[in-house]
């Protein structure tokens, strides 16, 4: 067992603070990682305050990690020491069900391991990035290209693989006209995205405060949403939405902003129910669907994919002491566009 320091929740309704605790030892196949830079996503509040209602405490949130390898077991060949190495939402699945022979590790019949909040194979519950350093195999870990800011890297390994991967399952490119809704760590990501497949991009958000940002980040268009004249104007013109709200909101009237058999995919988690009326869906032989992350191939397609086309994140880096203003700042949607937490400040 190695000592590892990190940042915990211990209660729903408590602050983070700081926690040390123990990782297993490097196993044959596991690779060790000194974590540079971890994202915070909005799962991460959603799970530390127990939103979803599953949390297990002390947790240790953050899964979009980047780092140095430190240490590699004997039988592992994809890494060495000194290598950037990523790590995403998943650490182990069975590798056998029918999900992980496809590729779809995050849907594993076993079920899948997620990164925290969840039980690893030695029936220890797993803990997040917000931490020293991460032991995993190495089947779930991520070749980081070399020579790339890490703090604008690290928000890939969530929030850029749960745009990415329906993006391309909706087969979005130079013909798409594609509405994000929310403009927040992953929206953000999905505009860059779609733009780098060819789209034409319109931010669908909330905040009035966001439009020159839409603008700055790619997007074709703004549409403000309380802007009942501008959203009508919507009406009828989009092929697909992505849907990346944290809250209850309208499904409604986006599901009217599609086109005939247009499509929009829920990736928001909503801890919330939404409500949908049948006739936005009826009359337009509309599809409402969802999507979970992605599974490792297609992340690293993603991180490969976002190289090429120099895709980042937008990042404020923060030292992990200010992790729980950054938690009060995404409530307040005061966020431009990801927290990066630089762990060498934890001490
Ligand atoms: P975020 O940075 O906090 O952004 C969420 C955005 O939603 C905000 O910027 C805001 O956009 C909008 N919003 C927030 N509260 C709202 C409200 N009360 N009413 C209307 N709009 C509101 O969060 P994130 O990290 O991007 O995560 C977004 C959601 O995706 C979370 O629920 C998270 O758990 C989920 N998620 C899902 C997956 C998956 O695999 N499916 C993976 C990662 C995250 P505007 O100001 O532009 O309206
Ligand atoms: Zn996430
Ligand atoms: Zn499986």
């Amino acid at each position: 067992m190695s000592q590892c320091r990190g940042y915990a929740a211990k209660s729903a309704t408590t602050p983070l603070e700081s926690f040390v605790f123990e990782r297993r030892e490097v196993g044959p196949k596991d690779v060790q990682i000194e974590i540079s830079y971890c994202g915070i996503c909005h799962s991460d509040i959603h799970s530390a305050r127990n939103e979803w209602g599953s949390a297990v405490y002390p947790m240790v949130p953050g899964h979009e990690i980047v780092g140095l390898v430190k240490e590699v077991g004997k039988d592992v060949k994809k890494f060495k020491e000194g290598d950037f190495a990523g790590v995403g939402c998943l650490v182990d699945s069975c590798r056998k069900c029918e999900s992980c022979s496809q590729g779809l590790e995050q849907f594993c019949a076993g079920p899948a391991t997620f990164t925290y909040n969840s039980i690893g194979r030695d029936g220890q519950t797993t803990q997040g990035g917000y931490s020293s350093h991460i032991v995993v195999d190495q089947d779930f870990v991520l070749k980081i290209a070399s020579g790339l800011p890490m703090e604008r890297v690290a928000p890939l390994l969530c929030a850029g693989i749960t745009t990415y991967s329906p993006l391309k399952r909706f087969k979005v490119g130079p013909h798409s006209r594609v509405g994000v809704l929310g403009l927040g760590g992953l929206g953000h990501m999905a505009v860059k995205i779609a733009k780098a497949m060819g789209a034409e991009v319109f931010v669908l958000s909330h905040s009035p405060s966001k439009k020159p940002d839409a603008k700055r980040l790619g997007a074709d268009d703004f549409v403000l949403l309380s802007d009942a004249n501008a959203a009508s104007k919507m009406a009828g013109h989009l092929n697909f939405i992505i849907d990346t709200v944290s809250a209850k909101h309208d499904l409604n009237s986006a599901l009217g902003m599609l086109k005939l058999d247009g499509a929009l995919v829920l990736v928001g988690a909503s801890p919330v129910p939404l409500e949908v009326s049948a006739f936005p869906l009826i009359m337009g032989r509309r599809t409402l669907a969802g999507s979970l992350i992605g599974g490792l191939s297609e992340t690293q397609e993603m991180l490969d994919f976002c190289a090429k086309h120099k895709v980042l994140a937008d990042v404020e880096v923060i030292k992990i002491q200010d992790v729980n203003r950054a938690y009060e700042r995404m409530m307040k949607q005061d966020v431009r566009y990801r927290f990066s937490i630089d762990l060498k400040t934890l001490v």
